[in-house]
């Protein structure tokens, strides 16, 4: 079985499983989706009720919970859709353009 390398900007189609196909456990974690974003979340901790509506519609996990609290985000794996901005009923988060 083909194991899956390190994803980076030097890799090419030959290296990669055939499709992306998934072999391996944790594989998601080698797609830093950061990469492709331009626009991006910005968490505002003031506004933040901690009502962990955010997290579970995050469909990268970009929003981590330690000890029932949601942190700020994971940019290596969020790629700026706005789910969370949407579910937010608080305000707490922001979409804006990412200047990286
Ligand atoms: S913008 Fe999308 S990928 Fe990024 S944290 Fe929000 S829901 Fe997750
Ligand atoms: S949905 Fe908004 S208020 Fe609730 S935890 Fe997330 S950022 Fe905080």
């Amino acid at each position: 079985m083909k194991k899956m390398p390190e994803i980076n900007e030097s890799i090419n189609w030959k290296e990669i499983t055939p499709g992306g196909t998934v072999y391996e456990a944790a594989y998601s974690l080698k797609f830093k989706t950061g990469d492709w974003r331009s626009i991006k979340p910005v968490f505002n901790e003031e506004k933040c009720k901690q009502c962990l509506l955010c997290a579970p519609v995050c469909p990268d996990c970009s929003i981590p919970v330690v000890a029932g609290k949601r942190l700020d985000f994971n940019y290596d794996y969020c790629k700026g859709c706005g789910i969370c901005a949407k579910a937010c009923p608080f305000d707490a988060i922001e979409i804006v353009k990412d200047e990286k």
